[in-house]
């Protein structure tokens, strides 16, 4: 007979303040609304209609949309503790989850930081001191110069020690941030100097590290938990290696092709590392792993909750912000290691305002249309602890039978129709996460998924995510970091005309839903005429949505209330006839129409142009038809008629030396004034849209003629910022 001692448990907080917004704020409040505790939401005045706020059960503004003015301002988020009652406080990921001043000055105050203790924060919120514990702890890490000497020769001496190509890291830094790889010494320093700038926003720090870059590396980390009873355990591990810009977007756990021995050595070293530094609550620790040596390095450790938890959750059945809670209110961790399960496969994709053809530059807008996957379950499935094969040993976990996988998606949303997805934060709008018996399995169900994602408003990544989860490096487990640089092309092979049925439902559509509208709109085609008594031709012209598109022209003529004859002239000259084709609209965006002897239904939203563009030649001034059939997503043109161009005066359209901000952002730098002369490639102007900088480069050589923007600018995508006027020699 075993006498077990547990400790009495004790309760939960009554009222938690979520300082965050987005997905992760609605995520956490899901959890507390689970177990019954009530939740105080913060927002910016930019965010006062955002999901968080209206999830919450109570909400209040912090303030201006700039995140140094709202999110960031930790005297506020006191304040409204203090009024709400609220007794602790959860930081989700970025803003201030991780810092230390942040724990310190909530602690004094009496209120529940739900997350490590301030020192472990200061440990390993820098990237230099974090490698120095885990040298001395025994765990490798990456060559390279981590201490304060921040002279740009001396960075350069020591990079040319560790020999190129080369990390420039913000030694504070995160998402991706503040990070440069720099391949040769005449890089190096305009390299620097715009790590340093960006990590001085990002993090209010500007010192970096150098290191050694791994030329094939995949990203590998474990989660970890523990309590504050000195308990720490592994969740496990999960690959992040497919990333663009330093950043994740796709992520899945267990890592692909990880023996048990290498998964048992990489969860012990990340436990080592959390009892090192006296870790509490949920933590990440990120390894580098050496495709070519088989090694594993340190990289560093995140003190928070990570935005790919979820698929941790999936695979242990777990609720990590639940047992973020449990760990914060005093509770020990309720599962030994020995028990932690390992079930299935999970990937997480994450949904971002981007465009990946323009080098994922983020995009901003408004969700005009947006239609999910239907999610099957909201948390983890339920399964039952693994059973043990040894007490609290890290050896490979075995449940016998495995519990049958359910195939399960579920969706972290932070933004609804008609959200705006600005330039002030992170552009991710949702993460899509599966799970299934097996990553084969789990991948079917993603791709799946993303066929039924829809999105009309901004660009967005769904369409390559979807390209990537069909792609056979990509099924076979071969990932490294550099996969997607070295797939570009396949990704992104060159846009194809639209076929001859996505223009014969187009113009159908434009046909149909003008019946229903009273008010005949500029932006459709003017050509309709009565002919032979009662049937109606309309003459439509559309074209691709890319540059330099020729339009097509479709004939649709009314036979009948839902009968048409659809002739599709395409700019190629060819032309293919549907006769007695019926179609109908089964909703504003839902077009259904049967087209030789198939029966589609297609999804067509319609995107206007803002109110007060000017008609031009330029896309952006003409409405569009966002058209998803198939799996396949196409854009079209509606070109607006050339007398409306007139109007407008299309002098817009300039030419080959004009630069435009390629998205709103804020301008950061502005480096020519007008009369100086630049070369081709130069850099002109530095811009900042959701905390990430692009330079602006002078696409021939010339005389700077205008200069449109002032430093300090916030700057509509589409302006023209720079002219430059060729020189006469050139
Ligand atoms: P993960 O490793 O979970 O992907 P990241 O390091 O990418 O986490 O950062 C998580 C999120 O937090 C990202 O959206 C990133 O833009 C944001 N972020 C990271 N650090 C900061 C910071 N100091 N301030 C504001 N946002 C940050
Ligand atoms: P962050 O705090 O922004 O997440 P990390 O140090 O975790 O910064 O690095 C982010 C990503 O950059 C990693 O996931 C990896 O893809 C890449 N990376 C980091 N260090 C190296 C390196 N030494 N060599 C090659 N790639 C690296
Ligand atoms: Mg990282």
């Amino acid at each position: 007979m075993v006498l077990i001692r547990v400790p009495p448990r004790r309760p939960h907080f009554d009222k938690i303040l979520i300082a965050n917004r987005g997905e992760i704020a609605c995520r956490v409040i899901r959890t507390a609304k689970k177990l019954g505790i009530r939740t105080v939401a913060v927002y910016s005045e930019v965010d006062a209609d955002s999901m968080h706020a209206q999830l919450a059960d109570e909400a209040y503004c912090i303030g201006p949309a700039q995140s140094s003015d709202s999110y960031l301002r930790i005297d506020k988020i006191i304040d409204i503790c203090h009024r709400s009652g609220a007794q602790a406080v959860h930081p989700g990921y970025g803003f201030l989850s991780e810092n230390a001043k942040f724990a310190e000055m909530l602690a004094a105050e009496g209120i529940v930081f739900i997350g490590p203790p301030a020192s472990a924060i200061t440990s390993m919120g820098s990237k230099s001191e974090s490698k120095n514990i885990m040298t001395t702890a025994g765990v490798p890490c990456v060559p390279g110069y981590h201490g304060t000497n921040q002279d740009p020769d001396f960075l350069l001496s020591e990079a040319q020690k560790i020999g190129f190509p080369v990390l420039v890291k913000a030694v504070h830094g995160g998402g991706g941030k503040g990070m440069r790889t720099v391949h040769s010494a005449l890089d190096f320093k305009e390299a620097l100097a715009s790590a340093r700038r960006e990590a001085q926003k990002s993090f209010g720090n500007a010192d970096v590290l150098v290191e050694k870059f791994v030329t094939r590396p995949r990203h590998v980390e474990v989660q970890v938990f523990a309590d504050t009873f000195g308990n720490a355990v592994s969740l496990w591990e999960r690959d992040c290696s497919v990333q663009r810009r330093n950043q994740k977007i796709i992520e899945e756990a267990p890592a692909p092709g990880l023996s048990p021995e290498l998964r048992t050595d990489l969860s012990e070293k990340a436990v080592a590392a959390a009892k090192a530094v006296n870790y509490v609550g949920a933590g990440t620790v990120e390894f580098i792993f050496d495709k070519d040596t088989e090694k594993f390095y340190f990289m560093e450790m995140n003190t928070r909750l990570q935005v790919e938890h979820p698929v941790s959750e999936m695979i242990t059945g777990l609720d990590l912000v639940e047992w973020q809670l449990e760990v914060a209110a005093g509770n020990p961790l309720s599962l030994s290691q020995s028990e932690i399960p390992m079930v299935g496969h999970a990937f997480e994709a994450r949904i971002y305002a981007e465009n990946p053809r323009n080098d994922f530059l983020p995009d901003s807008g408004r969700l005009l249309y947006l239609s999910t996957p239907e999610p099957t379950t909201i948390f983890a499935p339920a399964l039952p602890p693994a059973l043990a094969v040894t007490s609290d040993s890290l050896s490979l976990v075995q449940t016998m039978p495995p519990p049958r996988v359910t195939p399960s998606v579920r969706l972290e949303q932070g933004f609804g129709v008609g959200a705006q997805i600005g330039v002030f934060y992170d552009p991710m709008i949702a993460k899509l996460v599966v799970h299934a018996e097996d990553r084969t399995a789990a991948l079917r169900v993603l791709r799946k998924a993303l066929d039924d994602y829809k999105v009309v408003g901004v660009s967005t990544n769904i369409e390559f995510l979807r390209t990537l989860a069909g792609h056979q490096a990509f099924i076979a487990g071969d990932v490294d970091t550099g996969f997607i640089p070295k797939h570009r092309e396949e990704f992104f092979p060159p846009i194809t005309d639209p076929g001859v049925e996505v223009f014969a439902q187009a113009a159908l559509f434009v046909v149909l839903r003008e019946r229903t509208s009273l008010t005949q709109s500029p932006w459709s085609s003017l050509g309709a005429r009565r002919f032979n008594g009662d049937a109606l031709k309309r003459t439509i012209a559309l074209q691709a949505d890319v540059d330099g598109a020729i339009p097509s022209t479709i004939a649709v003529t009314t036979l009948g209330p839902n009968l048409f004859d659809v002739a599709v002239t395409l700019s190629s000259g060819v032309e293919t006839v549907y006769a007695f084709v019926s179609a109908h609209l089964l909703s504003p965006t839902e077009l259904v129409a049967t087209l030789g002897l198939r029966a589609c239904r297609t999804t067509i939203v319609s995107q206007t142009p803002p109110a007060h563009a000017a008609a031009s030649a330029v896309h952006s001034t003409m409405e569009r038809l966002h058209i998803f059939a198939d799996g396949e997503r196409t854009s079209l043109v509606l070109p607006s008629p050339t007398w409306l161009r007139t109007l407008g005066g299309d002098g817009l359209g300039a030419g080959a030396g004009a630069l435009r901000a390629p998205m709103p952002s804020l301008v950061v730098e502005v480096k020519v004034g007008v009369g100086d002369i630049v070369e081709q490639g130069d850099a002109v102007i530095v811009l900042e849209s959701m905390k990430t900088e692009t330079v602006l480069r002078a696409p021939r050589a010339g005389i700077v003629k205008a200069v449109g923007c002032a430093k300090g600018e916030m700057v509509e995508e589409g302006k023209e910022l720079v002219d430059i006027e060729q020189s006469e020699e050139a």
